[in-house]
């Protein structure tokens, strides 16, 4: 080869060489102190170690590049921080600064120190010098607050609350004495420097929220349409707290045997956690997840949520509700057929008006699915309202399952009790006069009879049925207990 052999140099070394100079200063912050070792960013990194990496795609190429540059910076940025931080009780962070924000990192609870100071670094060192009357000392050895090296030095320290990606260099080392002139001078390029960094990071965040995904998503789903599993993604149809919804036309590579829909929805879980937190209790207790749960990392945990939503829709889609059909699951992406036509997802039960006839149709309808969802899936949907059930040639398709439970779940009477007040109290506002209320539908689902005629009876009756049940788990272990009256073992039984 004329022009040598190629280097066999590893990329992680060469990039980093190449930043460390520009990084070394910029960064700060704490935590994954242990859960990154610098080893890892090179090992881990799913671009250069991952299977079935498809490098015939120049864009890919460029991308899965980017991808390695950016996650090399931010483990550059990590030792940073990690050495700035020390053992320091109080830590710094540079959060804002990565290029990959992380999915499992809480770190603004961190970030509260610098931020705190930053605007006012006239408060850091206010009682080190000058008193009010403005001078100190007496006589000929007076030192006002005007005494050119005082104030030069004080200077010069306080130009290290400008904001930390402002390269300060080392003044105080070397005794720099900055005039008040300087210093101003100083602190008004900082601050229109940080207000510049400030709006390009607004700007960034801004992109990233319209296209809605961080970038792994973004490749993920590139490469589904890269593979030909999908033909196009037109478009976002939702943005939820805890997921974003894309409509895309199905390709024609049928993957496993299965017939890709021509319209798909591509849920993709949000790998922000801090909406899931509150969710815990959907999983943490549900022990078809338990012994898993404590094990995981943050991420991992989202793609559960992911496959939770997958196994609950086969359930279901194996019991014959109407729900979407599951079409692949890629980590905390789940492709599933689209509810709707040409590119328009069908509408939810709360925002259509339907006839009275469809109304009392839709009810009975949502009655049955709710005993065979309870019976024949052995599921709780525990999130079901008008809201997530969609109206669609004719009757009503259930959604947004990632949460459903198991009946014998520690809350999952509760859970089927706030459906069945939903459920009443939508068909009932609607004018369906055949509505069973609340506790009637409860009991019509589960074929529990509990007879409690009001709110809080009924409640407790629940909440002492879930402890007998526990009680029962605990002592019997998991697999033996169903509420079902009719005594039908679980048809689901891991
Ligand atoms: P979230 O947890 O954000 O509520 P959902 O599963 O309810 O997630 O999806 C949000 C919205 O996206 C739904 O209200 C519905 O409008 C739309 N959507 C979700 N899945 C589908 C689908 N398979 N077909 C059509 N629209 C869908
Ligand atoms: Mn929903």
């Amino acid at each position: 080869c004329p022009w040598g052999a190629p280097s066999t140099t590893s990329i992680s070394c060469s990039l980093a060489d190449v930043m460390s100079e520009q990084l070394a200063k910029e960064l700060q912050l704490e935590e994954e102190n242990a859960a990154f070792p610098e080893v890892v960013a090179a090992a881990e990194g799913p671009f250069i170690t991952g299977e079935n990496i498809d490098t015939s795609s120049d864009l890919m190429l460029a991308q899965m590049l980017q991808m390695e540059f950016d996650r090399e910076y931010d483990a550059q940025l990590r030792r940073e921080e990690k050495k700035i931080n020390g053992d320091s009780k109080v830590s710094i962070s540079f959060e804002n600064y990565r290029k990959v924000h992380p999915y499992d990192s809480d770190s603004s609870e961190d970030e509260v120190d610098w931020q705190d100071t930053r605007h006012d670094p006239y408060r850091a060192d206010k009682p080190t010098t000058t008193p009010r009357r403005g001078f100190i000392g007496k006589g000929k050895d007076i030192t006002t607050k005007h005494d050119e090296v005082v104030c030069g030095r004080k200077n010069t320290a306080r130009m290290e609350n400008f904001a930390p990606e402002f390269q300060v260099g080392d003044g105080i080392g070397m005794d720099l004495k900055l005039s008040n002139q300087v210093f101003n001078a100083l602190k008004q390029h900082a601050y229109s420097e940080e207000r510049r960094s400030a709006r390009l990071h607004e700007k960034k965040e801004h992109s990233t929220a319209e296209k809605a995904v961080d970038p792994k998503t973004r490749l993920l789903l590139y490469k589904m349409v890269n593979s030909g599993m999908l033909e196009t993604i037109t478009g976002c149809i939702s943005t939820g707290k805890e997921s974003v919804v894309f409509h895309a036309y199905g390709g024609n590579s049928a993957t496993e045997d299965k017939v890709i829909p021509p319209e798909c929805a591509i849920k993709v879980f949000k790998t922000t956690l801090n909406e899931f937190k509150n969710r815990d209790k959907y999983i943490k207790d549900d022990y078809r997840f338990k012994d898993r749960f404590s094990k995981l990392n943050p991420r991992k945990i989202i793609r559960m949520w992911a496959e939770k939503e997958m196994h609950n829709l086969t359930r279901m889609q194996d019991a014959g509700i109407p729900c979407p059909q599951v079409v692949i699951l890629k980590k905390h992406v789940l492709v599933m057929s689209f509810i709707g036509q040409d590119q328009v997802p069908a509408p939810k039960l709360k925002d259509v008006t339907l006839s009275s006839e469809d109304m009392k149709k839709a009810y009975y309808q949502i009655l049955n699915m709710m005993q065979q969802l309870y019976r024949e899936c052995n599921l709780v949907h525990a999130d079901l309202s008008e809201y997530n059930m969609l109206w669609h040639d004719g009757k009503v398709w259930l959604i947004d399952v990632s949460q459903s439970v198991e009946p014998t779940h520690p809350h999952g009477l509760e859970f089927l009790f706030r459906d069945c007040r939903n459920v009443s109290q939508f068909f009932q506002k609607g004018g369906v006069a055949e509505a069973l209320n609340e506790r009637e539908l409860f009991n019509a689902v589960s074929g529990l009879n509990i007879t409690a005629d009001n709110e809080v009876d009924f409640q407790a009756e629940i909440e002492a049925l879930e402890k007998m049940n526990e009680d029962h788990v605990q002592n019997h272990g998991k697999k033996l207990s169903t509420f079902s009256s009719d005594g039908d073992p679980p048809i689901y039984d891991e």
